[in-house]
């Protein structure tokens, strides 16, 4: 099964990722800790991606999806994928789509989950200090979610046209919202 986990910015991504990946098995990629992982370590992509990433714009599609696809092209990734911060362009769920064609595999299911932006920005502005996440500071999480907000729109069109897209509730408990995402990828 490959699920592309959707959100915007503060709407439980990477602790709906966790628990999927406790009760699923899923691989999981993120698109957003590979970057931050290359900052930290200063890599050739840190180094490029770095600017691009403290002002909270996307990263190129051309440089996002080279990483992507490397990714999925490991021998570990072999189609029991959650896919978390990816696709955020149409040219990245078009690459995607052909990259996973290539290997006979397919989407199941875009997961998009939906908490009101009043909620999300208290959230934000928590992590910032807990984790001392500079894009997490609130302007900049701002622009973050205006960036998201368009590039969520476009990626949720595109799955909708194939019936693949979902949206969940992600307002409550961990436990709750995961129980939701469970009833909604139970085949
Ligand atoms: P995230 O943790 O998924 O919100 O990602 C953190 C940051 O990494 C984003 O604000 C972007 O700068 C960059 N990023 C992550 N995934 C992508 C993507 N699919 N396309 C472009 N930029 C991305």
């Amino acid at each position: 099964m490959i699920i592309i986990l959707l959100g915007l910015i503060g709407a439980g991504k990477g602790t709906q990722a966790k628990k999927l990946v406790e009760s699923m098995g899923f691989l999981h990629i993120s698109t957003g800790d590979m970057f931050r992982e290359a900052v930290k370590n200063k890599t050739a992509i840190g180094l490029e991606v770095e600017d691009c990433m403290s002002r909270g714009d996307l990263v190129p599609d051309e440089l996002t999806i080279k990483m992507l696809l490397e990714r999925i092209n490991r021998d570990d990734a072999q189609g029991h994928l959650l896919l978390d911060g990816f696709p955020r362009t149409i040219s990245q769920c078009e690459a995607l789509e052909l990259a996973l064609l290539t290997k006979n595999l397919q989407i199941d299911f875009a997961v998009n989950l939906f908490v009101e932006e009043t909620i999300l920005l208290e959230r934000i502005s928590k992590r910032a200090k807990i984790e001392n996440r500079q894009d997490d500071q609130v302007d900049i999480a701002k622009q973050r979610l205006d960036n998201q907000r368009k590039s969520l729109k476009e990626v949720a069109s595109f799955y909708s046209k194939t019936n693949k897209f979902i949206e969940v509730d992600g307002f409550g408990s961990v436990d709750a919202v995961h129980g939701r995402v469970m009833q909604e990828i139970s085949l």
